[in-house]
């Protein structure tokens, strides 16, 4: 598979590892210091040709596998992949950016992500319902949907890849995934341990190229049944579109601007290390990253001072050396668009309260940076901006803070901090959010739905709903004669 570091066979097709048959040829860039470590040619329209092929013909023998069946080699990867995982975050690292310590807990949440599926779809039910009509019984039965496209973004590259292609898979489906050329290794190498646990030949597809280019040859067959993606609102609205001709169902996982409150009876120490943690995280590339800090007025101070304490613990530097706490962003357009998004801020008057520092490289670094007096109109309140800045603006009444956080038309995570019992409630009925949190920051977690509510999108990659996104249902009724 991955065996020289210049020329690699990133694409897996109907079971077997090759190069793409396109002419482009697509450079892997390592982010901290911004040089090509790999290279690999596109997939062309044969390959993605051969990979609808194999996803169809491996459909019909996959969803007959019984669920005890599918588990066991879902099992057997997951081992393959403990077993290899060390291997695994050294690479995902290397094309991503981030931290090692980071790398290897994302391929283990990857595995329990795996676990928990190969678990989940033994408990596919169908039900009996009694009729009205006598002698007539009535079935609901749930079946798997068919070939399913995937497409999802750079920033997780393991657990990203995971959240559809382990639950398509358990529920019965095949699957030809497309993740980001950014990051193809890390795909790569997950798809070679579903390979050796036995898993089929053409039930896993994964092929990279142009995004646009795949996903319209893809989108235009009539194999496919299921669209599920990742990324941003942009692509969403094109996917969702293509998915359109062919009538195919869709999971949008999508962007977020995710506000974190401070109420006055916070814990404030408690705030302020959450704030550390979840917005330098990846470099603040995480969907459900908290991005709108909103403190009221009367701790605005305190919390900002001690906020300042606590960002002396981050360490930028390069995602291999073990001492780092945030690595390089992932590319050159998030510098570009973080440096867009501090400037904006500035001209419109907000200030910096701290701002970290970065080594001399050629790498993608971006100075963690706290905003603080950031007005209404900056951007930043407005866009997502998936990097390391933390814009902080004061409240003075719930009203105001509930009302800036649902302001925007995103509602993937929300975040609050108080140690008042009715307003801990009054949080959950208020915020228009997919995911809320109160007092933590844990949103995300195998057996629960990961779900957005407006631009954030629909559907869910987590939990027992992730797998029915993967399942149809039909009735079957058998009157007797
Ligand atoms: P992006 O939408 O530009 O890219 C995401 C993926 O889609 C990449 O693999 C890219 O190659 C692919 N893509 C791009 N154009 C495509 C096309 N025309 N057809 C098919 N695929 C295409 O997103 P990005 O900016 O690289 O990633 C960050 C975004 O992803 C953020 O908005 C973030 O919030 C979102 N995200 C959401 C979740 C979630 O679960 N809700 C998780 C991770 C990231």
């Amino acid at each position: 598979m991955i065996d020289t570091i210049n020329s690699i066979e990133c694409q897996f097709i109907d079971g077997k590892f090759q190069d793409g048959s396109g002419e482009q040829k697509i450079d892997v860039i390592d982010p901290a210091t911004g040089l090509a470590f790999a290279s690999f040619n596109e997939a062309g329209a044969e390959d993605l040709d051969h990979a609808l092929t194999s996803s169809f013909d491996a459909f019909k023998a996959w969803r007959i596998v019984s669920a005890r069946k599918r588990q066991d080699i879902l099992l057997r990867a997951g081992d393959l992949i403990l077993e290899r995982a060390e291997e695994i975050a050294v690479d995902l690292t290397r094309e991503s950016g981030k931290p090692l310590a980071e790398s290897r807990v994302e391929v283990a949440t990857s595995v329990e992500i795996l676990r928990f599926y190969a678990e989940e779809a033994k408990r596919i039910y169908g039900r009996t319902v009694p009729s009205a009509t006598p002698g007539l019984a009535q079935r609901v039965v749930q079946e798997p949907v068919g070939p399913v496209i995937a497409f999802v973004a750079w920033n997780f590259p393991a657990v990203n890849f995971m959240r559809k292609v382990a639950a398509a898979i358990a529920a019965g489906c095949s699957i030809i995934i497309k993740p980001s050329e950014e990051t193809p290794v890390t795909g790569a190498r997950i798809a070679g341990a579903f390979r050796d646990a036995g898993l089929p030949d053409g039930v896993l597809n994964v092929v990279y190229g142009s995004p646009d280019v795949i996903s319209r040859h893809l989108c235009a067959s009539s194999i496919p049944r299921k669209l599920t993606f990742t990324g941003s609102v942009a692509v969403g609205r094109q996917l969702i579109k293509l998915a359109s001709e062919n009538l195919l169902r869709t999971t949008m996982e999508l962007g977020g601007h995710a506000p974190f409150i401070v109420f006055k009876d916070a814990d404030i120490d408690l705030a302020a290390k959450l704030l550390i943690a979840g917005k330098f995280r990846n470099g603040g590339q995480v969907c459900v990253a908290p991005s709108r800090f909103l403190v009221h007025s009367s701790i605005h101070n305190t919390f900002v001072g001690k906020v300042i304490e606590q960002a002396g613990s981050v360490r930028v530097g390069p995602g291999s050396d073990e001492t780092t706490t945030m690595g390089p962003l992932a590319n050159a357009r998030r510098v570009e668009q973080c440096t867009l998004l501090v400037d904006d801020a500035l001209s419109k008057g907000a200030k910096v309260a701290w701002a970290g520092t970065i080594p001399e490289s050629d790498g993608y670094y971006f100075a963690p940076t706290i905003l603080e007096d950031v007005p209404e109109n900056a951007q930043i309140l407005i866009d997502e901006p998936f990097g390391p800045i933390a814009p902080i603006v004061s409240f003075t009444t719930a009203d105001e803070a509930f009302e800036i956080a649902n302001r925007l038309p995103y509602g993937l995570a929300a975040y609050a901090f108080t140690s008042d019992q009715k307003l801990i409630r009054r949080i959950g009925e208020e915020m228009q959010a997919g995911m809320t949190a109160i007092n933590t920051l844990q949103v995300a977690a195998p057996e629960m739905p990961f779900v957005g509510l407006g631009w954030s999108g629909w559907g869910s990659d987590g939990g027992p709903e992730g797998l029915a996104a993967f399942l149809t249902t039909r009735i079957v009724n058998e009157a007797i004669v």
